[in-house]
Parts: C-alpha cells; sequence; structure tokens
C-alpha cells in the first residue's frame, strides 16, 4: 500500500499516533492490521528507550527498551504504517477532524492518539549516568526487584520517600536507609522509620561514588553514605506540549489526562495513552491501552 504520497496532498488518515513508545506502537500494529491509514509520529528517546532492562513484559524474558522499541517499529510498519521521524508541534480540533502540525506541514486525521509519555527529572548528581538503569533506580515497579537483598538508599525531596522506604523494605530488601533529600522528616515519619528499623539521614547528595560497582554517595558537607542500589525519585513532566490550548479535562491536580475506559479523552476522537493520562505507567500497560484505543477506534470508522 503506497502511503507517502498521501502526506503531501492533504488526504483524510484514518488515525494519526503521536509517539513511538509501546502505547503508540500497538496502537499502530492493531490499527494497521485493520488496513486503516495510518501515520505514526516518531520522535526518538523517550522512557521506554531509557530503560535497559525489561524483565515483566509478557513472553519476553528480558529486553532492551530500544531492543523492544525497534521490533515494534519494524511490525508496525510492515502492516502498512507511514512513519514520520518528526515532533508533532501542535494538534487542533477542526470542523470533522483533527490537524496535526510538523515540520512545517499540516496531516489531516479522523482520530488522534496521543500516546507521547512522560519525562523524568533526573537529579543533576555527579556520576549519575555511570549508574543509571544498573544500580540507581527511578521506577519502583520496574526495578525494585533488582534491588532485592541488597543495601539500598532511598533518595526523596518529600515524605513519600519515607513510606517508599518501608515498601521498599517489605518486598525488596532488609537494609534500607532514607535521605530525605534537603528537607527535614517530620517527626511522625522519623518515628515511623525507627520503628521499622529503616535508617534515615537528613542532606543534599552532590555525588555518587564507586568506580564500576556503586559504592555509596557523597553529600554537600562531605558524609558519605555507603550503598550498593539507589532509588531515587525526582518527579515527571508530560511531553504534551503539542496539546496546549485543547480544552481536556484533567484530574484534580490539573496534572494528568482524565479518559473514559476505551482512553478517549473529553474531546471526541482524542485518545490518550501512558503517562499522559491516569493510572499507573507501565510498557505492558500502555501497549494494552494502545490496543484498546485502536479496537474502539475501528468501531467507529466502521459504525459497528
Ligand atoms: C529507566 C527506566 C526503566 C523502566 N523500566 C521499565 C520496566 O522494566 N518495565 C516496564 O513496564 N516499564 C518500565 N519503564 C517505564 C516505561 O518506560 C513507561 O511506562 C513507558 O514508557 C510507557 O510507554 P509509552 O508508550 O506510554 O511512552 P514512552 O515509552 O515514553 O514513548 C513515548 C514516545 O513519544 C515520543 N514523543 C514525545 N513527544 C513527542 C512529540 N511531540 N512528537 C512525536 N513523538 C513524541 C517520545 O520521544 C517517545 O518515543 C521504565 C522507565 C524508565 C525511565
Amino acid at each position: 500500500m503506497e502511503r507517502t504520497d498521501s502526506l503531501e496532498t492533504g488526504e483524510l488518515f484514518d488515525c494519526i499516533v503521536v509517539g513511538a513508545g509501546p502505547g503508540g506502537l500497538q496502537a499502530c500494529i492493531h490499527l494497521g492490521r485493520y488496513n486503516f491509514r495510518v501515520l505514526l509520529f516518531h520522535r526518538p528517546g523517550g522512557r521506554t528507550y531509557h530503560a535497559k532492562h525489561i524483565e515483566n513484559y509478557l513472553g519476553l524474558r528480558a529486553v532492551s527498551g530500544p531492543d523492544l522499541l525497534e521490533t515494534g517499529l519494524a511490525q508496525a510498519e510492515s502492516f502498512g504504517v507511514a512513519v514520520e521521524r518528526v515532533k508533532v508541534e501542535r494538534v487542533e480540533v477542526r470542523e470533522g477532524h483533527f490537524a496535526v502540525l510538523a515540520a512545517g506541514k499540516t496531516y489531516r486525521s479522523r482520530f488522534v492518539i496521543a500516546a507521547s509519555g512522560a519525562r523524568e527529572s533526573i537529579a543533576p548528581f555527579k556520576n549519575l549516568p555511570r549508574f543509571f538503569g544498573i544500580s540507581y533506580f527511578t521506577c519502583m515497579i520496574c526495578d525494585g526487584y533488582r534491588t532485592t537483598g541488597k543495601k539500598l538508599l532511598v533518595i526523596d525531596r518529600t515524605i513519600n520517600g519515607a513510606r517508599m522506604s518501608v515498601g521498599m523494605k517489605q518486598m525488596f530488601t532488609k537494609d534500607v536507609t532514607f535521605l530525605a533529600q534537603g528537607f527535614s522528616l517530620p517527626p511522625q515519619y522519623a518515628a515511623l522509620l525507627d520503628e521499622e528499623g529503616i535508617g534515615r539521614v537528613e542532606g543534599r547528595p552532590e555525588e555518587l561514588l564507586g568506580e564500576k560497582n556503586l559504592e555509596g554517595v557523597r553529600l554537600a558537607d562531605g558524609r558519605v553514605i555507603p550503598c550498593e542500589v539507589i532509588l531515587g525519585w525526582g518527579g515527571i513532566s508530560l511531553n504534551e506540549e503539542y496539546l496546549e490550548g485543547l480544552p481536556l479535562e484533567r484530574d484534580t491536580e490539573g496534572f494528568k489526562i482524565v479518559t473514559k475506559g476505551s482512553g478517549e479523552s473529553s474531546i471526541p476522537g482524542l485518545f490518550v495513552l501512558g503517562a499522559l493520562r491516569q493510572g499507573h505507567s507501565q510498557a505492558i500497560i500502555s501497549a494494552g491501552q494502545g490496543a484498546e484505543a485502536a479496537i474502539e477506534i475501528s468501531t467507529r470508522i466502521v459504525e459497528l
């Protein structure tokens, strides 16, 4: 099926998908296998791309994020999905269709799937790249298992880290210390950690120590906190600049996009997947949401 001509002629696509992570790719695979006209916008990078070892994806004992994405992209293309390797700049709601603006062109579609994920705020600790994804983790669901039986330091700017420390001790390792990054732990949380046998430190981490293996963290005041693994969380921002100005319903914090069961947002025809919407963020969850959105869109297109 020839897709590329249609990019110049302003043909109406059935669906435009923004983001080639697991969510966007799974949506494309389903939509492509319905023989719909599908265009995928792919800006390299994203959270899955930075995952070194995915071990909780059904059917794959262990896969790196880049390998999973590369295979998924080839799979989507094999079903006739057109791919534009550029960033989407804006999505507009027009009369009876969506207009998607990217690299100076305007593309039109009946449906849009926003699957552009989020980006993490990574702490500016010296030597972090050496250990990121190997012994410095940011996601308990993804990598908590990898801390099993090791000397763990949990670093957080909020009291959530104290709660996380208790959970980590229950599931993964008895040797847990919580580093309250730049704040004083309220007395009830200090008491909770003491009761649970979890060490606690307050200070400002500056440098990760160790050559091949992580050995500890140096604080701004010179103290060294020994550890073999770290769980550190700095928060996320959504990759949603291209949706700015659209009247999308948000959660009570005005952050995540509210969707119905199939992933449709408050704007009819605009579906939202993964970290952009409420719920847990995992590769396999995004993929499932992509499949669900695609199936819902197919029923609308053929008016079943
Ligand atoms: C270090 C690390 C380890 C992880 N390990 C695991 C794990 O083991 N198991 C697991 O299930 N999950 C893991 N995750 C979480 C997982 O990566 C996310 O849940 C997953 O990214 C969700 O997939 P997604 O398709 O929603 O988004 P993403 O994978 O973030 O994909 C979104 C894509 O959209 C692109 N994009 C963004 N903006 C635009 C735009 N304007 N135009 C075009 N493209 C755009 C991005 O570049 C990216 O390619 C890990 C995450 C990290 C950071």
